[in-house]
């Protein structure tokens, strides 16, 4: 009836209009592309765009300090201890498969036809041994200093910044590590990066220590939580300041769906023509495609199915605003605060679960980075005639598990840490220039994946967690639901 369809478009006029705003973003892009403008009139052009991610960046900090604490906080160790091997196996066991569905995938397709000459001019780029890469990552997660681990930047031949978490780089030919250059009185030149800006390799979110600053967080709200009275203050306000950052994204939402407009047309009128695209790059973006969409639409829903005996698609659907500020964002962190509002407003997800499985799901668990870096990897040999044997294969996997958990869940992370999965197998690292034509696309793809693994993840979370938070309710003397 009337009445019917009205209350559904109000309910659903937000999602409606994100959606619109990208299939415009989309027509505008396009229509706008033969005026050829300059770099610097697309920077004005998309400005409302740079206004939304600098919107959502400046959200990501508190909420997941103040998330993870109060999730933490309100579960106790025994039942933190659980969802928590939960989660870790979820993430594990997702990643693998996605590694997997990509190694397969790509084996299957095979786009890459032994030959390089069609690919244009190549860069170079710098080598990073996996062992650095590891070790930067286990040294992240104890920041030296909390302040600075929030406040993160780089010293590149672009300009100088400060360095505040630890990043092995190259420096005159010798393996350097940056975390010497924390207190900013020292300059480090990275050589030979010829991105705008090195995007380091270990776990950081926006630029800041994030791996870091979620171990620290997770450990306080554990201890804040088992404090009885005396943690009564610091749960109150972590729990009020989660509310009131939780407030301004819903009014930050609002702007959403212009920002992503903006956002998806200033990329479509800057990027190369796709017309000169060359047969195996076309390829390997089907590939990357067919693999990203088996995962997202066929493995994570018939997971979710069989553990919760629930529709995945109506899932899905709650996510979708989430979902489309990933294709926007390429960013997964800059998503989070989104990713929060869908599944505790949509799909009703506890927020004990939320806050404690997706600011860490968002730092290290990327399914779409996981599956894309392995299918990269195996192309890049294609393209050099190189036949990967079981063992190699095998060693990709591991590394692309490991690169997509040390990625950043920032745009085009995912691209910086696969000279991890090259150098494992012996692959040249300069061939990551063949795929940078379309990484940007690729990139907000495999972003959508990583959010929607993360939101899926809650929700199975959540299910096999149901007895432990309703035995916390009925001891806190919550309300309990009956089953
Ligand atoms: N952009 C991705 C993310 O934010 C990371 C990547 O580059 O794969 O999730």
């Amino acid at each position: 009836s009337k009445e019917d369809v009205q209350a559904f478009l109000k309910k659903n006029a937000f999602v409606l209009f994100t959606v619109g705003a990208v299939v415009l973003g989309i027509a505008l892009g396009f229509a706008l592309r033969p005026y050829k403008m300059t770099y610097r009139e697309v920077k004005y052009f998309s400005f409302p765009g740079e206004l939304l991610m600098r919107m959502l960046q400046m959200l990501v900090l508190p909420l997941l300090v103040s998330s993870l604490i109060t999730g933490m906080a309100a579960l106790d160790s025994k039942a933190s201890g659980k969802m928590g091997m939960r989660a870790v196996i979820y993430y594990m066991t997702t990643t693998f498969i996605a590694v997997f569905v990509g190694i397969i995938i790509v084996l299957v397709i095979h786009p890459g036809k032994g030959s390089k000459a069609e690919f244009g001019k190549q860069q170079k780029i710098e080598q990073v041994s996996p062992a650095d890469a590891f070790l930067d990552l286990i040294r992240n997660m104890f920041p030296p200093n909390l302040v600075q681990a929030c406040t993160q930047q780089f010293k590149t031949k672009y300009g100088t910044r400060k360095v505040h978490t630890t990043v092995t780089v190259m420096v005159n030919d010798t393996f350097f590590n940056s975390s010497t250059a924390a207190n900013g009185t020292q300059e480090v030149e990275v050589l030979e990066f010829t991105r705008e800006e090195v995007i380091p390799v270990a776990g950081q979110v926006n630029g800041v220590n994030a791996l870091g600053l979620v171990v620290f967080s997770m450990c306080f709200g554990l201890i804040i939580g088992s404090m009885k009275e005396q943690g009564r203050i610091l749960r109150d306000f972590f729990d009020s300041l989660n509310d009131a950052i939780m407030k301004l994204v819903s009014i930050i939402m609002w702007y959403c769906p212009i920002g992503i407009m903006f956002l998806i047309s200033g990329k479509i009128v800057e990027m190369d023509d796709i017309t000169e695209m060359g047969g195996q790059l076309a390829m390997y973006t089907i590939t990357v495609i067919i693999g990203l969409s088996i995962h997202a639409f066929l493995i994570l829903p018939t997971l979710y199915f069989v553990i919760t005996r629930q529709n995945p698609f109506i899932f899905i659907a709650g996510l979708l605003q989430a979902l489309v500020t990933a294709l926007g964002t390429s960013s997964s962190s800059a998503t989070l605060p989104v990713t929060f509002k869908c599944l505790e407003e949509n799909n009703k997800i506890d927020k004990r679960v939320t806050r404690f499985v997706l600011p860490v799901g968002a730092t290290i668990n990327m399914d779409g980075t996981a599956l894309y870096e392995a299918l990269a990897a195996i192309f890049i040999a294609q393209v050099n005639n190189m036949e990967m044997n079981f063992g190699q294969i095998l060693t990709i996997s591991i590394t692309a598990t490991a690169a997509s958990i040390g990625a950043a869940g920032i745009p085009q992370a995912g691209l910086v840490t696969m000279v991890i999965v090259l150098t494992s197998v012996g692959l040249p690292t300069d061939d990551i220039t063949l795929i940078i034509a379309v990484d940007w696309f690729l990139d907000r793809l495999r972003t959508t994946t990583n959010v929607l693994g993360d939101s899926i993840g809650a929700g199975i979370v959540e299910f096999l967690s149901r007895h432990e938070l309703r035995s916390k309710d009925v001891e806190m003397g919550n309300s309990v639901v009956e089953e």
